[in-house]
Formats: structure tokens, C-alpha cells, sequence
């Protein structure tokens, strides 16, 4: 009797243990993720867990606890009851339906790529991606999107109404390959592999289309990302978005790659690597006599040019550490700044007046000299 009550108290511990066990905390993910969040992170701890990789103790369990989490969560009916009932009320709700093979569905996840090793990459995207230079030089955040194509949410990329409705093709018996046998002599026979049209080499037949998709396997999406802008970020530095190229069942997706170039500015900044360029315009007087004038930067703050004396057309003046900042250090390059005299398109008589007795004295006195 009183074994009977320990083996008891022992069920009773185990299904309240199970029970604890949170899918969202399982996956890794917050409670209001997105569907394509939660994809995400069971492709990525599944491959992690899958016991093909991973021959640490547990790894298998953990591996079948992932699969689980993710059959309820990645099906929109089954996650609301979960979410609002718990894992009693899914079990009242399914009255003891078996759950998923784990490692099919790995494989249908994948499409029918047991190890994860062996599967193809899709095509990379190169993006050419332009930012203001003044985001360059103080850093930024910047949010953009990208339309890609997902596979479907709801058969997760296999095309059929359910698990149920792919069928082994009978034709080919699964391998997607028949082997045609001709005799071309008496007892001589040719054997050629070709591949099987029944399933078109899949191995698979698909007995309901998935309503969702249609049976394409993958759905149109626009997904926001945001790329940060280092400061002083080089000129057609490749930021990389790993795997967040197209999905497709065939393949693991491959990279959105930005190419981050600064916008050029007419008139006004120019930057080589760490330097900056600038184009002041001065008056005659102010080259003839000097100046303080005041120049807004990239960011804002004032930068004071100042000349004492004649400056002559062209003339360039440095101005350390006012250049981009050095990417991933914490220094300036320098300011270049080129000056450009304009001369009044017409003067008065009084001041043609003025100006020609200056000179002419002052090259008298030359002359006297
Ligand atoms: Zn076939
Ligand atoms: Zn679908």
C-alpha cells in the first residue's frame, strides 16, 4: 500500500515537473515574440541540440524538449490555449494526441536535411546602402527593411496541410531516384539512374497543400533590421546580417550584406578616410586683412577659423583633430579647410577712389624704396 503511494506521489511529482517546464523559456524567446522570432530560435537551438552534433549528456532531451516547445508554439491555435490555459489546458484540448516526431520534424524544418552540415547555402544579397556623412561621423542607428521571402509559418516550409499529408512516394519508394533496368543483349542488362518524376526526385508526395501557402512552401515578408553606424565607419565597410537571406526549405538562408558608403554632399563636406575637406569663401577684405569667422560641424559644435594677414586664393589651412573620427579608436584625423576669394563684381567711385590712392601710395612708397 504505502509503495503504492510513493510510486503515486512519484507521477504526480514528474507531471507537475513536465508541466514547469515554460516553452517560451525553452525557446528562449519572450512571451509576445513573433512567429518568425520563435522559428528562428528553435532553427537555431535545434541544430545546437540535435544529438547528430551535439554528443553532451542531455543534449538528446533537450533537443525533444525543443521540438516540443516549438510544435506548440510555432501553431497559432495551440500558443493561445498554452498562453491561456497552460499546459493543462493543451492537454485537455489535444485529450492525449501523440506529439511530433522530434527528429522529423527537424528534417521537414529543414528541409529533409538530416545533418545539419551537409545543407546548402542560399544565395548572399550585397546591398549598397548610403548614410549621411554626419551619421558617419557621429554614429547612428538606422532602421530599414528588407522584403524576403519566409517559409510559411504554418507548414514551416513543407508545403502540406499537415504532417500527415506527406506521404513516402510510392514510386520511388522515398530516394526521389529510379533506377531503369534494360536489357541490351540477352542477359546483359544497362542500369541508368534517373530521377523519379511521381515526387520530381523529392521523395515526398504531398497529399494536401498547405492553405496557408498554397503549397509554395514560402511567403512574402518585409522584415525590419537596424544598422548601426560606427563612427568613422571606413568607406564601404560590409556590415553583415547573418543568415537573413531568403528562406527556403532546400536551404539554409544565406546574408544580407550592406555596403555602407557616406552620401555625397554637394558644396559642402568631403571625406577621405579620416580626413575632412571643406571650401570656406572669404571676402577681399577678409584675405586681405585677416578674419574670425565661425564654421558649424558635422555634429553641431563650432569650429573658429581664424586668420591673421593675407590669405591668398586656395590657400589651405589644417586644422588637427576637426577631421572624421579614427574608426574604433578614439582619435580625429584632421580638417582641411580651402579658401576661396571672391571679389565684389563692382566697386563704387568713392571706393575706387579710396582704393587707388591706397595702392598707389603704398607703391610709391615701394618705388622709393
Ligand atoms: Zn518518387
Ligand atoms: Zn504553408
Amino acid at each position: 500500500m504505502s509503495q503504492y503511494f510513493l510510486s503515486l506521489c512519484i507521477l504526480v511529482l514528474c507531471i507537475t515537473y513536465c508541466a514547469a517546464a515554460d516553452y517560451y523559456k525553452v525557446l528562449g524567446v519572450h512571451r509576445e515574440a513573433s512567429d518568425a522570432d520563435i522559428r528562428k530560435a528553435y532553427k537555431k537551438l535545434s541544430k545546437k541540440y540535435h544529438p547528430d552534433k551535439n554528443s553532451e549528456e542531455g543534449a538528446k532531451e533537450k533537443f525533444v524538449e525543443i521540438a516540443h516547445a516549438y510544435e506548440i508554439l510555432s501553431d497559432s491555435t495551440r500558443r493561445q490555449i498554452y498562453d491561456r490555459h497552460g499546459e493543462e489546458g493543451l492537454k485537455a484540448h489535444e485529450g492525449g494526441q501523440q506529439h511530433a516526431n522530434p527528429f522529423d520534424m527537424f528534417a521537414n524544418f529543414f528541409g529533409g536535411h538530416h545533418h545539419a552540415d551537409q545543407v546548402r547555402k542560399g544565395p548572399t544579397s550585397l546591398t549598397e546602402f548610403e548614410v549621411s556623412l554626419a551619421d558617419m561621423y557621429t554614429g547612428a542607428s538606422i532602421d530599414f527593411v528588407i522584403k524576403k521571402k519566409i517559409l510559411c509559418d504554418h507548414c514551416r516550409g513543407s508545403g502540406a496541410a499537415s504532417d500527415s499529408d506527406i506521404h513516402t512516394c510510392s514510386s520511388c519508394g522515398g530516394s526521389g531516384i529510379k533506377v531503369v533496368r534494360q536489357q541490351i543483349w540477352p542477359g546483359m542488362f544497362a542500369q541508368s539512374q534517373t530521377s523519379c518524376s511521381e515526387c520530381g526526385g523529392r521523395g515526398r508526395i504531398i497529399a494536401r497543400k498547405c492553405p496557408h501557402c498554397g503549397g509554395a512552401k514560402i511567403l512574402d515578408h518585409t522584415q525590419h533590421y537596424t544598422l548601426e553606424v560606427e563612427r568613422g565607419m571606413p568607406e564601404g565597410h560590409e556590415v553583415v546580417f547573418e543568415g537573413e537571406g531568403d528562406e527556403n526549405p532546400d536551404w539554409e538562408p544565406g546574408d544580407v550584406i550592406l555596403r555602407v558608403r557616406s552620401k555625397r554632399e554637394q558644396g559642402g563636406w568631403r571625406r577621405k578616410e579620416s580626413s575632412l575637406y571643406w571650401k570656406q569663401v572669404i571676402g577681399i577684405d577678409e584675405a586681405l586683412l585677416g578674419f574670425e569667422r565661425n564654421l558649424t560641424h558635422l555634429d553641431g559644435h563650432i569650429v573658429t577659423l581664424k586668420r591673421q594677414g593675407v590669405t591668398q586664393p586656395g590657400f589651405v589651412q589644417i586644422i588637427k583633430g576637426e577631421g572624421m573620427p579614427v574608426w574604433q579608436e578614439s582619435k580625429f584625423g584632421d580638417l582641411f579647410v580651402e579658401y576661396t576669394v571672391v571679389l565684389p563684381t563692382e566697386i563704387s567711385p568713392e571706393l575706387r577712389h579710396k582704393l587707388t590712392d591706397a595702392f598707389h601710395r603704398h607703391g610709391r612708397g615701394k618705388d622709393e624704396l
